[in-house]
Protein backbone atom coordinates (compact mmCIF):
# COMPACT_ATOMS: atom_id res chain seq x y z
CA UNK A 1 0.00 0.00 0.00
CA UNK A 2 2.64 2.38 1.04
CA UNK A 3 4.24 1.67 -2.94
CA UNK A 4 0.47 2.84 -3.98
CA UNK A 5 0.15 5.45 -1.67
CA UNK A 6 -3.10 7.48 -2.53
CA UNK A 7 -4.20 5.20 -4.46
CA UNK A 8 -7.36 3.41 -3.11
CA UNK A 9 -9.26 1.98 -6.13
CA UNK A 10 -6.16 0.50 -7.46
CA UNK A 11 -5.81 -1.13 -3.91
CA UNK A 12 -9.25 -2.53 -4.07
CA UNK A 13 -8.68 -3.54 -7.61
CA UNK A 14 -5.90 -5.31 -6.69
CA UNK A 15 -7.38 -7.06 -3.00
CA UNK A 16 -10.21 -8.53 -4.43
CA UNK A 17 -8.40 -10.42 -7.38
CA UNK A 18 -5.65 -11.71 -4.73
CA UNK A 19 -8.33 -12.78 -2.15
CA UNK A 20 -9.82 -15.40 -5.42
CA UNK A 21 -6.15 -16.87 -5.65
CA UNK A 22 -5.67 -18.50 -2.11
CA UNK A 23 -6.89 -21.70 -3.78
CA UNK A 24 -5.40 -21.27 -7.43
CA UNK A 25 -1.86 -21.47 -5.86
CA UNK A 26 -2.40 -24.04 -3.39
CA UNK A 27 -2.96 -26.03 -6.36
CA UNK A 28 -0.05 -24.46 -8.23
CA UNK A 29 2.37 -23.26 -6.57
CA UNK A 30 4.61 -21.98 -9.68
CA UNK A 31 2.42 -18.92 -9.65
CA UNK A 32 4.53 -18.20 -6.47
CA UNK A 33 8.16 -18.89 -8.37
CA UNK A 34 9.88 -15.56 -9.89
CA UNK A 35 7.85 -12.84 -8.63
CA UNK A 36 5.37 -13.55 -10.75
CA UNK A 37 2.19 -12.25 -8.37
CA UNK A 38 4.29 -8.89 -7.77
CA UNK A 39 4.74 -8.91 -11.43
CA UNK A 40 1.64 -8.79 -12.41
CA UNK A 41 0.45 -6.23 -9.65
CA UNK A 42 2.94 -3.75 -11.48
CA UNK A 43 2.16 -1.97 -14.44
CA UNK A 44 5.18 -2.34 -17.20
CA UNK A 45 5.19 1.44 -17.94
CA UNK A 46 3.33 4.09 -17.05
CA UNK A 47 3.13 7.52 -19.06
CA UNK A 48 1.93 10.85 -17.55
CA UNK A 49 1.87 14.42 -19.62
CA UNK A 50 0.70 17.63 -20.01
CA UNK A 51 -2.12 18.68 -22.93
CA UNK A 52 -2.34 22.29 -23.27
CA UNK A 53 -4.92 23.13 -25.25
CA UNK A 54 -6.70 26.76 -26.43
CA UNK A 55 -10.67 27.01 -25.40
CA UNK A 56 -13.43 29.46 -27.05
CA UNK A 57 -11.87 32.56 -25.08
CA UNK A 58 -8.28 32.12 -26.15
CA UNK A 59 -7.28 30.97 -22.48
CA UNK A 60 -4.80 28.48 -22.37
CA UNK A 61 -5.65 25.10 -20.10
CA UNK A 62 -3.87 22.91 -18.85
CA UNK A 63 -4.97 18.95 -18.15
CA UNK A 64 -2.91 16.22 -17.46
CA UNK A 65 -2.34 13.13 -20.10
CA UNK A 66 -2.26 9.51 -18.33
CA UNK A 67 -1.39 6.48 -20.10
CA UNK A 68 -0.83 3.15 -18.37
CA UNK A 69 0.72 0.17 -19.94
CA UNK A 70 -0.09 -2.19 -17.66
CA UNK A 71 0.39 -6.18 -19.20
CA UNK A 72 1.77 -7.46 -22.55
CA UNK A 73 1.83 -10.69 -21.67
CA UNK A 74 -1.22 -11.75 -23.95
CA UNK A 75 -0.72 -9.16 -26.76
CA UNK A 76 -0.26 -5.53 -27.01
CA UNK A 77 -1.79 -3.22 -24.46
CA UNK A 78 -5.64 -2.72 -25.17
CA UNK A 79 -8.23 -0.49 -23.07
CA UNK A 80 -10.11 2.39 -23.11
CA UNK A 81 -9.32 6.47 -22.76
CA UNK A 82 -11.45 8.11 -20.15
CA UNK A 83 -12.07 12.05 -20.14
CA UNK A 84 -13.69 12.62 -16.73
CA UNK A 85 -12.46 15.12 -13.67
CA UNK A 86 -11.82 12.28 -11.47
CA UNK A 87 -9.24 10.73 -13.34
CA UNK A 88 -5.74 10.38 -11.74
CA UNK A 89 -2.95 7.90 -11.44
CA UNK A 90 -4.99 5.35 -9.28
CA UNK A 91 -7.99 5.12 -10.92
CA UNK A 92 -6.07 4.47 -14.56
CA UNK A 93 -4.26 1.91 -12.93
CA UNK A 94 -7.16 0.18 -11.22
CA UNK A 95 -8.67 0.43 -15.05
CA UNK A 96 -5.98 -0.80 -16.69
CA UNK A 97 -5.11 -4.11 -13.94
CA UNK A 98 -8.96 -4.86 -14.94
CA UNK A 99 -8.65 -4.65 -17.99
CA UNK A 100 -5.58 -7.12 -18.35
CA UNK A 101 -7.59 -10.04 -16.61
CA UNK A 102 -11.21 -8.85 -18.78
CA UNK A 103 -8.78 -9.13 -22.02
CA UNK A 104 -7.63 -12.43 -20.96
CA UNK A 105 -11.39 -13.73 -20.49
CA UNK A 106 -11.98 -13.08 -24.37
CA UNK A 107 -9.77 -15.82 -24.98
CA UNK A 108 -8.43 -12.63 -27.88
CA UNK A 109 -4.40 -11.86 -28.32
CA UNK A 110 -4.82 -8.82 -26.07
CA UNK A 111 -2.90 -7.19 -23.20
CA UNK A 112 -3.85 -4.44 -20.95
CA UNK A 113 -3.77 -0.99 -20.55
CA UNK A 114 -5.93 2.28 -19.32
CA UNK A 115 -5.79 5.71 -19.86
CA UNK A 116 -7.62 9.38 -19.84
CA UNK A 117 -7.21 13.02 -18.66
CA UNK A 118 -8.94 15.38 -16.27
CA UNK A 119 -10.49 17.01 -18.62
CA UNK A 120 -13.92 17.64 -18.29
CA UNK A 121 -15.78 17.58 -21.39
CA UNK A 122 -18.96 18.67 -20.12
CA UNK A 123 -20.56 22.32 -21.53
CA UNK A 124 -17.42 22.50 -23.81
CA UNK A 125 -17.93 23.01 -27.42
CA UNK A 126 -17.42 20.69 -30.38
CA UNK A 127 -14.01 22.86 -31.54
CA UNK A 128 -12.76 23.03 -27.88
CA UNK A 129 -13.52 18.97 -27.81
CA UNK A 130 -11.34 18.84 -30.91
CA UNK A 131 -8.24 20.79 -29.69
CA UNK A 132 -8.19 19.28 -26.99
CA UNK A 133 -8.18 15.52 -28.94
CA UNK A 134 -5.51 16.59 -31.22
CA UNK A 135 -3.49 18.15 -28.14
CA UNK A 136 -3.70 15.04 -26.47
CA UNK A 137 -3.01 12.45 -28.77
CA UNK A 138 -0.09 15.37 -30.27
CA UNK A 139 1.56 13.60 -27.12
CA UNK A 140 0.08 10.00 -26.94
CA UNK A 141 0.92 9.06 -30.74
CA UNK A 142 4.08 8.27 -29.70
CA UNK A 143 3.58 5.34 -27.25
CA UNK A 144 0.58 3.83 -29.38
CA UNK A 145 0.36 1.23 -32.73
CA UNK A 146 -1.56 -1.43 -33.85
CA UNK A 147 1.46 -3.65 -32.19
CA UNK A 148 1.85 -1.74 -29.27
CA UNK A 149 -0.92 -0.21 -27.69
CA UNK A 150 -4.32 -0.08 -28.86
CA UNK A 151 -6.57 2.37 -27.05
CA UNK A 152 -10.38 2.36 -26.92
CA UNK A 153 -13.21 4.96 -25.46
CA UNK A 154 -14.75 4.77 -21.94
CA UNK A 155 -16.55 7.42 -20.51
CA UNK A 156 -16.66 10.65 -21.88
CA UNK A 157 -15.14 9.04 -24.76
CA UNK A 158 -17.18 8.16 -28.04
CA UNK A 159 -17.15 7.81 -31.44
CA UNK A 160 -16.73 12.18 -31.48
CA UNK A 161 -13.28 12.25 -29.48
CA UNK A 162 -12.07 8.87 -31.11
CA UNK A 163 -12.66 10.70 -34.64
CA UNK A 164 -10.62 13.51 -33.88
CA UNK A 165 -7.80 11.45 -32.43
CA UNK A 166 -7.53 9.02 -35.06
CA UNK A 167 -7.58 11.78 -37.58
CA UNK A 168 -4.12 13.47 -35.38
CA UNK A 169 -2.49 10.42 -35.38
CA UNK A 170 -3.02 9.99 -39.46
CA UNK A 171 -1.48 13.35 -39.52
CA UNK A 172 1.46 13.33 -37.09
CA UNK A 173 2.73 9.82 -38.66
CA UNK A 174 1.19 9.91 -41.80
CA UNK A 175 0.16 6.31 -41.70
CA UNK A 176 -3.42 5.11 -41.99
CA UNK A 177 -2.93 2.70 -39.49
CA UNK A 178 -6.71 1.48 -38.83
CA UNK A 179 -5.68 -0.73 -36.13
CA UNK A 180 -4.30 2.01 -34.08
CA UNK A 181 -7.50 2.76 -32.11
CA UNK A 182 -10.98 1.21 -31.93
CA UNK A 183 -14.02 2.43 -31.04
CA UNK A 184 -14.03 3.86 -34.57
CA UNK A 185 -16.64 5.33 -36.81
CA UNK A 186 -18.02 2.95 -39.90
CA UNK A 187 -16.60 5.55 -42.19
CA UNK A 188 -13.28 5.02 -41.67
CA UNK A 189 -12.51 1.48 -40.30
CA UNK A 190 -15.13 1.07 -37.25
CA UNK A 191 -16.99 -2.20 -36.91
CA UNK A 192 -20.76 -2.59 -37.23
CA UNK A 193 -21.80 -3.61 -32.95
CA UNK A 194 -18.88 -1.88 -31.45
CA UNK A 195 -20.85 1.03 -29.89
CA UNK A 196 -23.53 -1.79 -28.94
CA UNK A 197 -21.15 -4.04 -27.70
CA UNK A 198 -20.70 -3.73 -23.96
CA UNK A 199 -24.29 -2.93 -23.18
CA UNK A 200 -25.48 -6.14 -25.25
CA UNK A 201 -22.64 -8.41 -24.40
CA UNK A 202 -23.57 -7.56 -20.33
CA UNK A 203 -27.10 -8.90 -21.32
CA UNK A 204 -26.13 -11.91 -22.98
CA UNK A 205 -24.22 -12.46 -19.95
CA UNK A 206 -26.96 -12.13 -17.78
CA UNK A 207 -29.39 -14.07 -19.91
CA UNK A 208 -26.38 -17.05 -19.56
CA UNK A 209 -26.72 -16.71 -15.88
CA UNK A 210 -30.39 -16.91 -15.59
CA UNK A 211 -30.54 -20.05 -18.25
CA UNK A 212 -28.12 -21.64 -16.04
CA UNK A 213 -30.34 -21.12 -13.23
CA UNK A 214 -33.41 -22.48 -14.94
CA UNK A 215 -34.61 -19.12 -15.59
CA UNK A 216 -35.18 -16.00 -18.08
CA UNK A 217 -35.06 -12.16 -18.27
CA UNK A 218 -38.24 -12.27 -20.08
CA UNK A 219 -41.09 -10.18 -17.97
CA UNK A 220 -38.58 -9.17 -15.58
CA UNK A 221 -38.44 -5.98 -13.81
CA UNK A 222 -34.80 -4.27 -14.59
CA UNK A 223 -33.04 -1.03 -13.28
CA UNK A 224 -29.72 0.14 -15.21
CA UNK A 225 -28.03 2.97 -13.62
CA UNK A 226 -25.82 5.27 -16.05
CA UNK A 227 -27.68 7.02 -19.52
CA UNK A 228 -24.54 6.34 -21.93
CA UNK A 229 -23.40 4.34 -23.91
CA UNK A 230 -23.22 1.24 -21.88
CA UNK A 231 -26.26 1.63 -20.18
CA UNK A 232 -28.94 2.43 -23.18
CA UNK A 233 -27.71 -0.86 -25.45
CA UNK A 234 -27.85 -2.67 -22.20
CA UNK A 235 -31.88 -1.25 -21.91
CA UNK A 236 -32.34 -1.73 -25.49
CA UNK A 237 -31.03 -5.74 -25.28
CA UNK A 238 -33.09 -6.10 -21.68
CA UNK A 239 -36.19 -4.75 -23.61
CA UNK A 240 -35.72 -7.03 -26.13
CA UNK A 241 -35.57 -9.83 -24.14
CA UNK A 242 -38.80 -8.71 -22.75
CA UNK A 243 -37.68 -7.22 -19.62
CA UNK A 244 -39.34 -3.92 -18.42
CA UNK A 245 -36.66 -1.31 -17.83
CA UNK A 246 -38.25 1.24 -15.23
CA UNK A 247 -35.25 3.45 -13.95
CA UNK A 248 -32.12 5.21 -15.50
CA UNK A 249 -29.22 7.82 -14.39
CA UNK A 250 -26.99 9.94 -14.85
CA UNK A 251 -24.28 12.29 -12.42
CA UNK A 252 -27.57 14.14 -11.66
CA UNK A 253 -29.73 12.38 -10.72
CA UNK A 254 -32.12 9.64 -11.52
CA UNK A 255 -35.61 8.74 -13.43
CA UNK A 256 -38.31 6.32 -13.15
CA UNK A 257 -40.91 5.53 -15.40
CA UNK A 258 -43.63 2.95 -14.59
CA UNK A 259 -44.59 1.98 -17.33
CA UNK A 260 -41.16 1.07 -18.95
CA UNK A 261 -38.40 3.87 -20.36
CA UNK A 262 -38.91 5.26 -23.09
CA UNK A 263 -35.11 4.59 -24.77
CA UNK A 264 -35.47 6.87 -27.86
CA UNK A 265 -35.99 9.82 -25.72
CA UNK A 266 -33.52 8.87 -23.32
CA UNK A 267 -30.60 8.86 -26.19
CA UNK A 268 -32.33 12.19 -27.78
CA UNK A 269 -31.66 13.91 -24.28
CA UNK A 270 -28.37 12.40 -23.49
CA UNK A 271 -26.86 11.85 -26.81
CA UNK A 272 -28.71 14.57 -29.16
CA UNK A 273 -28.92 17.18 -26.92
CA UNK A 274 -26.01 16.41 -24.31
CA UNK A 275 -28.94 17.47 -21.70
CA UNK A 276 -29.36 15.92 -18.52
CA UNK A 277 -31.56 13.12 -17.47
CA UNK A 278 -34.13 15.19 -15.67
CA UNK A 279 -35.57 16.03 -18.76
CA UNK A 280 -37.10 12.82 -19.15
CA UNK A 281 -39.70 13.49 -16.73
CA UNK A 282 -39.92 17.18 -17.91
CA UNK A 283 -41.16 16.11 -20.90
CA UNK A 284 -42.88 12.75 -20.37
CA UNK A 285 -44.63 14.06 -17.13
CA UNK A 286 -47.61 11.35 -15.83
CA UNK A 287 -46.27 8.27 -14.89
CA UNK A 288 -42.55 9.03 -14.63
CA UNK A 289 -40.61 11.07 -11.70
CA UNK A 290 -37.16 12.63 -11.11
CA UNK A 291 -34.88 12.02 -7.64
CA UNK A 292 -32.02 14.37 -7.82
CA UNK A 293 -28.63 13.04 -6.98
CA UNK A 294 -27.77 12.98 -2.77
CA UNK A 295 -31.61 12.64 -2.09
CA UNK A 296 -31.94 8.87 -2.53
CA UNK A 297 -30.45 6.23 -4.85
CA UNK A 298 -31.75 4.37 -8.21
CA UNK A 299 -30.98 1.12 -6.34
CA UNK A 300 -33.89 1.70 -3.76
CA UNK A 301 -35.81 1.13 -6.80
CA UNK A 302 -37.49 -2.58 -6.52
CA UNK A 303 -36.26 -4.70 -9.47
CA UNK A 304 -35.35 -7.98 -10.45
CA UNK A 305 -32.27 -7.11 -12.44
CA UNK A 306 -29.80 -4.65 -11.44
CA UNK A 307 -26.86 -3.62 -13.70
CA UNK A 308 -24.51 -0.88 -12.51
CA UNK A 309 -24.02 0.58 -15.57
CA UNK A 310 -22.07 4.39 -14.93
CA UNK A 311 -18.85 3.83 -12.78
CA UNK A 312 -16.81 2.84 -9.92
CA UNK A 313 -18.23 2.04 -6.31
CA UNK A 314 -21.60 4.22 -7.64
CA UNK A 315 -23.37 0.96 -5.66
CA UNK A 316 -22.14 0.42 -2.10
CA UNK A 317 -23.12 -2.14 0.98
CA UNK A 318 -26.67 -0.34 1.96
CA UNK A 319 -27.85 -0.43 -1.85
CA UNK A 320 -27.20 -4.06 -1.81
CA UNK A 321 -29.04 -4.72 1.18
CA UNK A 322 -31.87 -2.37 -0.02
CA UNK A 323 -31.62 -4.47 -3.49
CA UNK A 324 -31.67 -7.92 -1.75
CA UNK A 325 -34.80 -6.49 0.48
CA UNK A 326 -36.08 -5.83 -2.46
CA UNK A 327 -36.23 -9.27 -4.36
CA UNK A 328 -33.31 -8.44 -6.75
CA UNK A 329 -32.04 -11.66 -8.85
CA UNK A 330 -29.59 -11.11 -10.38
CA UNK A 331 -26.41 -7.85 -10.45
CA UNK A 332 -24.31 -7.81 -13.09
CA UNK A 333 -21.57 -4.87 -13.26
CA UNK A 334 -21.59 -2.82 -16.86
CA UNK A 335 -19.03 -0.67 -15.47
CA UNK A 336 -15.63 -1.41 -14.15
CA UNK A 337 -16.16 -2.15 -10.62
CA UNK A 338 -19.45 0.12 -9.44
CA UNK A 339 -20.31 -2.22 -6.04
CA UNK A 340 -17.94 -1.72 -3.14
CA UNK A 341 -16.46 -4.44 -1.68
CA UNK A 342 -19.23 -4.52 1.62
CA UNK A 343 -22.02 -4.42 -1.22
CA UNK A 344 -20.34 -7.86 -3.20
CA UNK A 345 -19.95 -9.18 -0.16
CA UNK A 346 -23.81 -9.03 0.52
CA UNK A 347 -24.64 -10.04 -2.53
CA UNK A 348 -22.11 -13.00 -2.96
CA UNK A 349 -23.56 -14.30 0.86
CA UNK A 350 -27.20 -13.91 -0.13
CA UNK A 351 -28.47 -15.37 -3.46
CA UNK A 352 -28.53 -12.81 -5.64
CA UNK A 353 -26.55 -13.93 -8.97
CA UNK A 354 -23.99 -11.52 -9.12
CA UNK A 355 -21.53 -10.82 -12.37
CA UNK A 356 -18.04 -9.03 -12.11
CA UNK A 357 -17.56 -6.59 -14.66
CA UNK A 358 -13.99 -7.85 -15.77
CA UNK A 359 -16.65 -10.81 -17.05
CA UNK A 360 -20.03 -8.93 -17.88
CA UNK A 361 -18.95 -6.36 -19.46
CA UNK A 362 -16.20 -7.96 -21.63
CA UNK A 363 -18.00 -7.90 -24.74
CA UNK A 364 -16.71 -4.20 -25.81
CA UNK A 365 -13.43 -5.04 -25.49
CA UNK A 366 -14.14 -8.50 -27.35
CA UNK A 367 -16.01 -6.53 -30.36
CA UNK A 368 -12.55 -4.29 -30.31
CA UNK A 369 -10.38 -7.14 -31.02
CA UNK A 370 -12.89 -8.18 -34.02
CA UNK A 371 -12.17 -4.23 -35.02
CA UNK A 372 -8.61 -5.51 -35.15
CA UNK A 373 -9.44 -8.41 -36.86
CA UNK A 374 -10.99 -6.84 -39.53
CA UNK A 375 -8.58 -4.06 -40.00
CA UNK A 376 -5.67 -6.36 -40.11
CA UNK A 377 -7.92 -8.28 -43.21
CA UNK A 378 -8.81 -5.22 -44.75
CA UNK A 379 -12.76 -6.87 -44.05
CA UNK A 380 -15.63 -5.54 -43.14
CA UNK A 381 -18.15 -7.96 -41.26
CA UNK A 382 -22.21 -7.08 -41.46
CA UNK A 383 -24.00 -6.22 -38.24
CA UNK A 384 -25.86 -9.57 -37.31
CA UNK A 385 -22.50 -11.24 -37.91
CA UNK A 386 -20.75 -9.63 -35.53
CA UNK A 387 -23.38 -9.60 -32.89
CA UNK A 388 -23.50 -13.47 -33.51
CA UNK A 389 -19.43 -13.68 -32.82
CA UNK A 390 -20.00 -11.56 -29.83
CA UNK A 391 -22.68 -13.83 -28.21
CA UNK A 392 -20.65 -16.86 -28.73
CA UNK A 393 -17.97 -14.91 -26.66
CA UNK A 394 -20.02 -13.36 -23.60
CA UNK A 395 -21.26 -17.22 -23.79
CA UNK A 396 -18.12 -18.43 -23.82
CA UNK A 397 -16.75 -16.30 -21.00
CA UNK A 398 -20.14 -16.88 -18.95
CA UNK A 399 -19.52 -20.81 -19.26
CA UNK A 400 -15.61 -20.69 -18.49
CA UNK A 401 -16.55 -18.84 -14.92
CA UNK A 402 -18.90 -21.30 -13.66
CA UNK A 403 -16.97 -24.10 -14.77
CA UNK A 404 -13.70 -22.49 -12.97
CA UNK A 405 -15.80 -21.78 -10.26
CA UNK A 406 -17.12 -25.36 -9.95
CA UNK A 407 -13.73 -26.60 -10.45
CA UNK A 408 -12.60 -24.41 -7.24
CA UNK A 409 -15.21 -25.27 -5.12
CA UNK A 410 -17.25 -22.86 -5.52
CA UNK A 411 -20.03 -23.43 -7.51
CA UNK A 412 -22.18 -20.22 -9.05
CA UNK A 413 -19.29 -17.51 -7.57
CA UNK A 414 -18.47 -15.80 -11.09
CA UNK A 415 -16.06 -13.42 -8.81
CA UNK A 416 -14.04 -16.11 -7.96
CA UNK A 417 -14.48 -17.83 -11.95
CA UNK A 418 -13.39 -15.12 -13.42
CA UNK A 419 -10.74 -14.11 -11.06
CA UNK A 420 -9.02 -17.37 -11.48
CA UNK A 421 -9.82 -17.98 -15.10
CA UNK A 422 -7.88 -14.75 -15.92
CA UNK A 423 -4.74 -14.60 -13.38
CA UNK A 424 -4.16 -18.11 -14.96
CA UNK A 425 -4.32 -17.22 -18.55
CA UNK A 426 -1.87 -14.43 -17.84
CA UNK A 427 0.04 -16.39 -15.07
CA UNK A 428 0.80 -18.74 -17.86
CA UNK A 429 2.18 -16.81 -20.55
CA UNK A 430 4.09 -14.14 -18.30
CA UNK A 431 6.14 -17.61 -17.25
CA UNK A 432 6.60 -18.82 -20.71
CA UNK A 433 8.21 -15.26 -21.42
CA UNK A 434 10.77 -15.55 -18.21
CA UNK A 435 11.60 -12.48 -16.19
CA UNK A 436 10.91 -9.41 -17.92
P1 LIG B 1 -20.43 7.23 -20.99
O1 LIG B 1 -19.58 8.44 -20.83
O2 LIG B 1 -21.07 6.96 -22.30
O3 LIG B 1 -21.58 7.23 -19.88
C1 LIG B 1 -21.31 7.30 -18.53
C2 LIG B 1 -22.63 7.44 -17.77
O4 LIG B 1 -22.37 7.31 -16.39
C3 LIG B 1 -23.29 8.79 -17.96
O5 LIG B 1 -24.68 8.64 -17.86
C4 LIG B 1 -22.72 9.59 -16.79
O6 LIG B 1 -23.55 10.67 -16.39
C5 LIG B 1 -22.68 8.53 -15.72
N1 LIG B 1 -21.61 8.87 -14.77
C6 LIG B 1 -20.28 9.00 -15.01
N2 LIG B 1 -19.61 9.32 -13.91
C7 LIG B 1 -20.52 9.39 -12.93
C8 LIG B 1 -20.46 9.66 -11.55
N3 LIG B 1 -19.28 9.97 -10.96
N4 LIG B 1 -21.62 9.61 -10.86
C9 LIG B 1 -22.79 9.30 -11.46
N5 LIG B 1 -22.92 9.04 -12.76
C10 LIG B 1 -21.81 9.07 -13.48
O7 LIG B 1 -19.50 6.00 -20.53
P2 LIG B 1 -19.67 4.44 -20.84
O8 LIG B 1 -21.11 4.09 -20.90
O9 LIG B 1 -18.80 4.11 -21.98
O10 LIG B 1 -19.00 3.79 -19.55
C11 LIG B 1 -19.72 3.51 -18.35
C12 LIG B 1 -18.95 2.50 -17.52
O11 LIG B 1 -18.77 1.30 -18.28
C13 LIG B 1 -17.54 2.92 -17.07
O12 LIG B 1 -17.26 2.36 -15.82
C14 LIG B 1 -16.66 2.28 -18.12
O13 LIG B 1 -15.33 2.07 -17.65
C15 LIG B 1 -17.38 0.95 -18.30
N6 LIG B 1 -17.08 0.25 -19.55
C16 LIG B 1 -17.29 0.85 -20.76
C17 LIG B 1 -17.02 0.15 -21.92
C18 LIG B 1 -17.34 0.72 -23.27
O14 LIG B 1 -17.26 -0.03 -24.25
N7 LIG B 1 -17.74 1.97 -23.40
C19 LIG B 1 -16.43 -1.19 -21.88
C20 LIG B 1 -16.35 -1.77 -20.55
C21 LIG B 1 -16.64 -1.04 -19.44
P3 LIG B 1 -23.24 12.19 -16.88
O15 LIG B 1 -23.73 12.26 -18.29
O16 LIG B 1 -23.99 13.04 -15.92
O17 LIG B 1 -21.74 12.34 -16.75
Amino acid sequence: KERNAGEPEFHQAVIEVMESLGRVVAKHPQFLEEGLIERICEPERQIIFRVPWIDDQNQVRINRGFRVQFNSALGPYKGGIRFHPSVNVGIIKFLGFEQTFKNALTTMPIGGGKGGSDFDPKGRSDREIMRFCQSFMTELHRHIGEYTDVPAGDIGVGGREIGYMFGQYKRLTNRYEAGVLTGKGLSYGGSRARPEATGFGLVFFVRSMLEAHGDSIDGKTAVVSGSGNVACFAIRKLQKYGAKVVACSDSSGYVVDEGGLDLDLVREIKEKRRGRISEYHRIKGTGTYFIEAGKGAIWDVPCEIALPCATQNELNGKHAANLIRNGVRVVAEGANMPCTPDAVEALRRSHVLYAPGKAANAGGVATSALEMQQNASRDSWTFDQTVERLDEIMTNIHDVCAETAEEYGAPGDYVLGANIAGFVRVADAMRALGVV
